[in-house]
């Protein structure tokens, strides 16, 4: 049966997609089986970060109207085995109801079922978290993107999600001392009152990853930020490297 955690942000562009294919590669390549389902209807891109947009034939709506079964829906990513997706509607708007039944169709097929949320707390950040018994809240370390961390984890609570976790993400040793917001990590972390999972470095080797539509490499900064995480999600007890060394 799949743990069914949620994405999510206030602000957007803080990486909650480019964080589930990276995290959900890094599970996949633990041996979990893992569904990425994108809620952000209208603005999907996980097809993109994992290479499959030329085959898309159906989406998620194909499988709430039955126009096509739920495993028609389903996509592997061709350079990470045990990774799959389910694409957003481009037009529908995904509704709370929907997005349980869709988790309840794919449940027993995958150890993971990742809910790619749509920034903010709006109707489509309600319909994403519907399904979900945890949530990762991601963050990059400015103090707005932090402020809304805050708020986002109020609005879990409201949804009786307590079970959150922080991702801080585009993290650089060097930006974090210079624009001094934070006195330290500890401090950013108490502002979101989101407990820590994980760190991802800023890396330019993400964008090009997104352009080649591959989720994770086998070496690089992110690439091992994503894999310590992924041991962290199972089980594992992983140390935070220091600051210069994330
Ligand atoms: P969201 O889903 O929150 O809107 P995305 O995952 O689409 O955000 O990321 C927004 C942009 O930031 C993308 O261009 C992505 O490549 C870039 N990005 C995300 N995380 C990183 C990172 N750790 N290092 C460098 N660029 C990143
Ligand atoms: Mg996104």
């Amino acid at each position: 049966m799949a743990k069914i955690t949620a994405v999510v942000s206030g602000k957007g562009g803080v990486g909650k997609s480019t964080v589930s294919a990276g995290l959900g590669a890094a599970l996949a390549s633990r041996g979990e089986r893992v569904l990425l389902l994108d809620c952000d209807a209208g603005l999907r891109c996980l097809d993109a970060l994992l290479g499959v947009t030329e085959q898309l034939v159906f989406d998620a709506s194909d499988v709430i109207n039955g126009t096509c079964t739920p495993q028609q829906a389903v996509y592997p990513c061709a350079s990470c085995p045990g990774l799959s997706m389910v694409a957003a509607p481009l037009e529908a708007e995904l509704q709370p109801a929907a997005v349980r039944m869709l988790t309840e169709r794919y449940r027993n097929s995958f150890d993971w079922i990742i809910l790619d949320a749509p920034a903010g707390i709006e109707a489509g950040f309600s319909a994403a978290v519907a399904p979900a018994s945890s949530a990762w809240v991601v963050v990059t370390p400015d103090p707005v993107s932090v402020r809304s961390g805050g708020i986002v984890r109020q609005a879990l609570a409201k949804q009786e999600i307590s079970d959150c976790r922080l991702l801080v993400n585009r993290f650089s040793a060097d930006r974090f001392v210079r624009i001094g917001s934070f006195e330290d990590m500890d401090e950013l972390i108490d502002r979101t009152g989101v407990q820590l999972l994980g760190v991802i470095p800023e890396d330019s080797a993400i964008p090009m990853m997104a352009a080649r539509g591959v989720p994770i490499l086998t070496r690089g900064a992110c690439s091992q930020a994503f894999r310590r995480v992924a041991s962290r999600l199972c089980g594992e007890r992983i140390p935070l490297p220091p600051p210069e060394r994330i």
